[in-house]
């Protein structure tokens, strides 16, 4: 690949730009400035350095955040603070987006990227991809609850809901739950739990498919997934 696509694509600058840092000799390839940036290199073996600074050249990341309450789902927002607003700027240039929402008031697992191929994967309705949310809920949960939920509960806008899986893990004026969804209407768990006459007061997203959130990442932070995570996904 040329140089001068690699870091652009990077988003160190246009073509021009950038043509104009390897003259000043700032762009080194394994540890030799390279005047050129029309110079060939191979992006997986070779080491590009700019200003001293390794660039760690990939075509798609992939980030799991642990998403904080009061951010949005969303790339860019005028009013608000968003998911991609929280990372750090070397991953502006790859141009991630968030992998469906989560509501402003609910936390935990979302992946983003700017693999549109997976991400389409993902959350098509086809695929049933299973999300796995922990939920407090006021007032008690019961059995009855879960078997509406097993059997699919009607929502206030008269859509059906596919079966879903109860877990009750306290059962109280305050319950906790887990509850596993095979599909992503709008506030799904919410309007399921209205559905049957309850309300809930914290959500939390704790996997989608196979990949769980690292109980290590404290809200707002995230990492980029191993290799062995996004084998789990694909
Ligand atoms: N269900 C909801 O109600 N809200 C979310 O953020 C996710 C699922």
């Amino acid at each position: 690949m040329r140089l001068d696509k690699l870091l652009s694509n990077m988003g160190y600058g246009s073509r021009k730009e950038i043509k104009k840092l390897c003259k000043s000799g700032a762009v080194k390839v394994d540890g030799k400035p390279i005047k050129d940036s029309s110079a060939h290199v191979e992006p997986n073996t070779q080491e590009v350095e700019i200003f001293g600074e390794i660039v760690r050249y990939r075509e798609f990341v992939y980030v799991m955040m642990n998403k904080p309450q009061g951010v949005i789902s969303a790339t860019e927002d005028m009013m608000e603070e968003t998911v991609v607003d929280l990372l750090d700027p070397e991953f502006f240039a790859f141009e991630v987006f968030p992998v469906g929402r989560l509501d402003k008031d609910t936390e935990g697992l979302l992946l983003l990227t700017n693999d549109g191929k997976l991400a389409h994967e993902l959350l098509s309705p086809r695929k049933h991809v299973p999300k796995r949310y922990f939920a407090r809920i006021e007032g008690r949960v019961t059995e009855e609850d879960g078997r509406a939920f097993r059997k699919g509960v009607t929502l206030d806008d008269g859509y059906k809901t596919l079966p879903a899986e109860l877990t009750i893990l306290v059962q109280g004026s305050i319950s906790e739950i887990e509850l596993v969804i095979y599909e992503g209407k709008y506030h799904q768990v919410k309007r399921m739990f209205e559905a049957v006459g309850k309300k809930v007061t914290y959500l939390k997203r704790i996997a989608m498919g196979k990949l769980e959130l690292d109980e290590n990442l404290e809200p707002g932070e995230y990492r980029e997934l191993a290799e062995e995570e996004l084998d789990l996904l694909r």
